[in-house]
């Protein structure tokens, strides 16, 4: 059973990105947009913030306060859009309830949408056309290709079907000769479906519910999931009992680890696993805007 380690793979992702920012005539930029004070978002925006740093690239925090309204919030992003030294832009959601946070991912200019989140670009990804690319299952396809897990011809399945990891995962796997299927919580028969996965990946946000029923002997699991438990009893059924008394909690993914252990051939561990690739990835984007940006 081979663990597949995200941080290894984004140190190779950073290695490649260094030489091509250096090459550049000016730093990339991204701008991150922040509103209000969402704990979890500013743990994420100050991850994205660091690994800027690390890369030398320019990045500029904007905190808009939580009583923002759409229209500032869309002046805000119009005249990031039309600043030439910022190459990518990001708005951390979620967005407070007031504000309409499609119009906003909207207002991005495609060609700074560092998130791959924009319609324009969606579609770029279902025509197969080089473009910004959803950061978490970009980087899962890193990941993959990095370890030389087979992709070509085997069946891979997906349970969850959002617009930020499952779509995206399931255009990118197709992309690269897999055949696919997209599960999701309408789904019949869900652990014959995952059992037929050679790649099976769990975007689904419910802790430890793809068990070994759901694991074919020898298969690529790759949990995405990302949960917060407070129950000591699943935390212990887990194997998280000592994180939980230390900590009062136990951060696990969707799959459940010991399961995987015994049944995959690899496997993505929670945390560790595809958690530092989402930000990797993000700075490849910003990266590949900036390149864009400067040959034109
Ligand atoms: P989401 O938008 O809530 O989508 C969850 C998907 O799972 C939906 O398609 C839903 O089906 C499906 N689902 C829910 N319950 C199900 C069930 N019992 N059986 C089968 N399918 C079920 O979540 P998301 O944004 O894609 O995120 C998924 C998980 O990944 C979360 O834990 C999140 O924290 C984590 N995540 C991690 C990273 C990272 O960097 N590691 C990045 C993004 C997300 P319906 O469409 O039918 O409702």
């Amino acid at each position: 059973m081979q663990i597949l380690d995200g941080t290894a793979v984004r140190a190779e992702i950073f290695s490649r990105l260094r030489p091509r920012i250096a090459k550049l005539k000016r730093p990339p930029g991204l701008a991150v947009v922040l509103v209000g004070h969402n704990p979890a978002s500013e743990i994420y925006v100050r991850g994205k913030i660091k690994a800027c740093g690390a890369l030398g690239i320019y990045s500029e925090k904007l905190t808009p306060p939580e009583s923002i309204d759409t229209p500032q919030l869309l002046a805000l992003i119009d005249d990031l859009n039309r600043r030439p030294e910022i190459d990518g832009i990001l708005v951390q959601m979620p967005l407070p309830k007031q504000v309409d946070s499609r119009r906003v991912l909207e207002s991005v200019a495609p060609d700074k949408d560092a998130d791959g989140f924009h319609p324009v670009n969606v579609g770029h990804l279902v025509a197969g056309r080089a473009a910004p690319r959803a950061c978490t299952p970009a980087g899962i396809m890193e990941m993959l290709k990095f370890y030389g897990c087979a992709i070509d011809g085997r069946k891979a399945v997906i349970v969850g079907r959002s617009d930020i990891v499952g779509k995206p995962m399931a255009l990118m796997l197709l992309q690269e000769n897999a055949t696919v299927t997209i599960c999701h919580s309408r789904t019949a028969d869900l652990d014959e479906e995952c059992r037929r996965a050679d790649i099976l990946v769990a975007a689904i946000g419910k802790p430890g519910i793809i068990t070994r029923d759901f694991i074919a002997p020898g298969a690529v699991v790759i949990d995405v999931g990302q949960n917060r438990v407070e129950d000591r009893e699943l935390a212990e059924k887990l194997g998280r009992e000592a994180e939980f008394a230390r900590k009062g909690f136990a951060l696990v993914g969707d799959v459940n680890p010991i399961d995987a252990v015994h049944c995959a051939s690899a496997y993505t561990p929670v945390p560790g696993g595809v958690g530092p690739l989402t930000i990797a990835m993000l700075m490849a984007n910003t990266v590949e805007l900036a390149e864009r940006h400067q040959r034109e």
